[in-house]
């Protein structure tokens, strides 16, 4: 297959630290680009204006730490649109059902280059042979999908943000995926008695009962060490490492 290259651009929250930035994760596929949110601080490691072409972005849900700097980016579209640099328009792909809540937020009708799309649960798009699919994880405090990217020879899905309350809904997205890149919000240690994301070891619960692959966990406190999360998810799924900006995985 053509090859996929995945860079982490934000792997913290809820607020980015030093070389840290909110969530966002770029796949590129085929010329192709697919932007997995677009958190405080990622423009920063993004190649303007270069990557702004043939780009699909995708916001998974309406919380501030997943797109942050959607407004800068839009804001680099119309800009590079003008200079002509930039001749077709962003994708931008917005969950639809908490839309409303947060039009005024995330969209930029004027001083922007862009296209708008609604996400639903289900709803699909494809890029050449690449399959793009989300499935809201009915888990997180809102709305909130995980996304599938999957052609002939390679699956993986990113969470995003997502609770323990609808497990086995989650495994049967992410079944026999080549990768998964999970949020990991916690460690067992800080007691946070959270349903609405997981813990590290869940993110390892996650993968072994998927029977995927590897396991990537982001989604980290911006202050812990996060070699701990590591260790953690490693206690049910070896092939676990942790995110890092800049630091790309091929497939
Ligand atoms: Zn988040
Ligand atoms: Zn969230």
């Amino acid at each position: 297959m053509s090859k996929a290259k995945i860079t982490p651009l934000g792997t913290v929250s809820p607020y980015g630290k030093g070389e840290r930035n909110c969530p966002g994760f770029m796949v590129e596929y085929k010329g192709h680009k697919v932007l997995l949110d677009c958190g405080n601080g990622i423009t920063r490691l993004m190649n303007m204006p270069e990557c702004l072409n043939n780009l699909h972005v995708i916001i998974t849900h309406y919380h501030k730490d997943h797109f942050g700097d959607l407004g800068a980016l839009q804001y680099a579209s119309y800009v590079y649109h003008n200079l002509g640099k930039l001749k077709q328009p962003v994708k931008v792909y917005l969950p639809n059902g908490d839309f409303a809540n947060n039009e005024s937020a995330v969209v930029s009708n004027t001083e922007s280059f862009v296209k708008y799309s609604f996400i639903v649960d289900g709803s699909s798009f494809a890029i050449e042979d690449l399959t793009i699919s989300f499935a809201d994880n009915h888990s997180h405090t809102i709305e909130s999908y995980m996304v599938k990217l999957q052609c002939r020879d390679f699956k993986m899905v990113y969470t995003s943000d997502i609770g323990n309350t609808n497990f086995d809904h989650a495994v049967a997205f992410c079944k026999d995926s080549d990768l998964i890149i999970c949020e990991s919000s916690f460690l067992r240690k800080h007691n946070a008695n959270s349903q609405t994301h997981l813990t590290a070891y869940d993110a390892g619960l996650l993968a072994k009962r998927s029977s995927a692959k590897r396991l990537l966990l982001t989604h980290f406190w911006p202050e812990e060490d996060r070699a701990l999360y590591v260790e953690e998810a490693q206690q049910v799924f070896a092939d676990t490492s942790a995110a890092e900006e800049g630091v790309a995985l091929i497939y």
